[in-house]
């Protein structure tokens, strides 16, 4: 195993089908190459109830998950994880990002805290987690979703889980560009021509007309991505600009 992935929820059901599926569940369960452990927060309860909540101090409204379940549920994983990589999903994170996603893929091992109600006591942050991070500026009702984009995300990146190298060297954002436009058959949909260049074998060319789509794209799509990448390369864009015009 390349990779470990343990999970906290109280929803372990949350993860059952997309573990089992597509290029993740065959890295699980067939390849071997990454393994995702989901534990129950609701076995770290220290009641019948199994209660993993309560009322927020100072008053308002929902619930605040507890610390002792969190604490004691992350604990439990010594020997098992090295717990150097303790990540809460938080909307008050870092925004996850593909540079994020590659340095994630080439740890050992990390745990998955997955927040609900009005998220976790701020102890967990304090005394416990080691980073937190958010997968976009919007709320969802719980981290099971972030869980399961992090997971994702982080093993296309891991050696072996998608087949092709190339096919993830050449995806938007490993390179800090958008990928160039695909086709497929039939050559002529409705009037809409797949480009020439594409049918005519010349594999050279293919690859030059695809980066120039991907820096054109790029440009027009998400110029704010053009611009960290300018920076990082000390590109002048008036130049690539007239060049690919
Ligand atoms: N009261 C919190 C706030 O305003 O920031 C929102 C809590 S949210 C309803 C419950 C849980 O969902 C969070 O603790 C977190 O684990 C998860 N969550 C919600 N949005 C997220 C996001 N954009 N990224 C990562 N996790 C998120």
């Amino acid at each position: 195993m390349l990779l470990r992935i343990d999970v906290i929820t109280i929803f372990p059901e949350f993860f059952e089908i997309p573990l089992k599926l597509g290029l993740l569940g065959k890295a699980i369960n067939k390849k071997s190459l990454i393994g995702v452990f989901v534990h129950n927060l609701r076995d770290y309860a220290h009641d019948n109830h199994k209660t993993v909540d309560d009322t927020p101090y100072g008053g308002g409204p929902g619930m605040v998950m507890k610390c002792e379940p969190i604490y004691e549920s992350v604990e439990a994983l010594k020997g098992k994880n090295s717990l150097e990589h303790i990540i809460l999903l938080s909307p008050a994170g870092k925004v996850l990002t593909q540079d994020k996603v590659k340095e994630m893929a080439s740890w050992k091992d990390f745990v998955l805290i997955c927040g609900r109600y009005e998220g976790v006591d701020e102890r967990v942050v304090e005394g416990l987690v080691t980073e937190e991070i958010s997968i976009g500026d919007y709320v969802l009702s719980g981290g099971e979703l972030p869980a399961l984009v992090v997971i994702e995300a982080v093993s296309r990146m891991v050696p072996g889980v998608v087949g092709e190298w190339e096919s993830v060297v050449n995806e938007s954002f490993y390179n800090g560009l958008l990928s160039c436009p695909q086709y497929t058959k039939p050559a002529n949909f409705r009037g809409m021509k797949v480009p020439d260049v594409l049918l005519s074998g010349n594999h050279e060319e293919i690859r030059k007309w695809r980066e120039k789509q991907a820096i054109l794209r790029t440009l027009r799509k998400r110029p704010d991505l053009f611009e960290n990448l300018r920076e990082r390369l000390k590109i002048d864009l008036d130049e690539l600009e007239d060049m690919y015009e």
